[in-house]
């Protein structure tokens, strides 16, 4: 195995008294039997969560690191128009096959790597919020997953949290100009971007239109990137076909798998499944990885390191685990 960078990580007394007296994983449901929407944990309005003043550590630990050096700094004017068009008076009509196969044209001629329908659920939207619309484009563009490995960023080392932001700012671009392609057609469109979680969850809702299956570190691991991938999506009413969930030997490989969970700093990955808001699935301890994660201003070791995230490997390893499972 190899070391664990910073294995002897603990976090400063300054982020430990911004910890709100309640857990983000009792926040996230961890241990509930019941069904229910997830509640707003991170990466909203910090006024108004109980993890804010942790948010706000970020962003100050994110403007001494940066100094106007990243991506990330200049994120506003790389995220596409600030205004969405107008919706367009007159609505063209096509059957819902015939949108489907259009819309993912339109997102692939758009800075889209990925893309995949699903029909919204309300158990993907956070408690208090709402999306109006029955459909969702979900939208994946690829990391470089050599500059995630050039590790956590570090103020003499920004890489990866610099291809993060670039990634995210394609993506935003991508759900922009996909939403603008539908409001010309005359039908509503929200396009929705990272890093904010926004109104919805999109990992499910990602997984439901076939990109992936969710890993042992909490992010999704799809066929052609690993978890080597940022998301975005587009809620709408034009009315589309969905894609259908995919088993591509995730859940069997992470079974057999340590990688992510011996390479984490703080160690805040649960080997096992956990019981979460009624669903047996892959969890990551919210308490544990904060800390670290506000302090290297966004890890993302776990996802660097994933064999599925290495360049070439997840078709590879996909194809020979179908294989696999035909055999038997
Ligand atoms: S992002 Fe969190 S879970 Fe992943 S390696 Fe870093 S600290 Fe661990
Ligand atoms: S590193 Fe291994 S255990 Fe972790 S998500 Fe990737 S395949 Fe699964």
């Amino acid at each position: 195995m190899r070391k664990r960078i910073d294995a002897d990580y603990r976090p400063g007394s300054e982020q430990l008294a911004l910890f709100p007296a309640v857990s983000g994983n009792t926040i996230n449901g961890l241990g509930e039997r019941r069904r229910r929407r997830p509640s707003a944990l991170y990466w909203h309005d910090p006024d108004t969560i109980a993890h804010g003043r942790l948010q706000k550590y970020f962003y100050a630990n994110a403007a001494r690191m940066e100094t106007g050096r990243t991506e990330t700094s200049q994120m506003a004017e790389r995220r596409g128009p600030a205004e969405l068009d107008p919706v367009a008076p007159v609505r063209e009509q096509d059957n819902p096959a015939g949108w489907s196969v259009r819309v993912k044209e339109a997102a692939l001629a758009h800075e889209a790597d990925l893309v995949g329908i699903a029909a919204m659920r309300e158990d993907w939207v956070f408690e208090g919020h709402q999306v109006a619309e029955p459909w969702i484009v979900v939208i994946g563009v690829g990391m470089d997953q050599r500059e995630l490995a050039k590790g956590p960023p570090r103020p003499e080392d920004l890489s990866s949290a610099n291809e993060v932001s670039r990634q995210y700012n394609r993506a935003a671009r991508a759900s922009k100009a996909l939403a603008n392609w539908i409001r010309n057609r005359g039908w509503n469109a929200v396009a929705h971007t990272g890093p904010m979680a926004g109104h919805l969850t999109v990992i499910p809702a990602a997984i439901a239109a076939g990109f992936g299956q969710l890993g042992k570190h909490g992010s999704m691991i799809n066929d052609t990137w690993g978890a080597s991938l940022r998301l975005a999506s587009v809620t709408t009413d034009l009315p589309l076909v969905a894609d259908a969930p995919v088993d591509i030997g995730v859940d069997d490989f992470c079974l057999r798998c340590r990688v992510c969970s011996d390479r984490c700093p703080p160690q805040a990955i649960y080997a096992d499944k956990q019981l979460v808001r009624g669903e047996y699935k892959w969890y990551v301890d919210f308490d544990k990885c904060l800390p670290y994660f506000n302090d290297t201003l966004g890890c993302g070791i776990c996802i660097a390191e994933c064999p599925w995230s290495l360049p070439g490997v997840a078709p590879r390893l996909a194809a020979k685990l179908e294989r696999r499972r035909a055999a038997i």
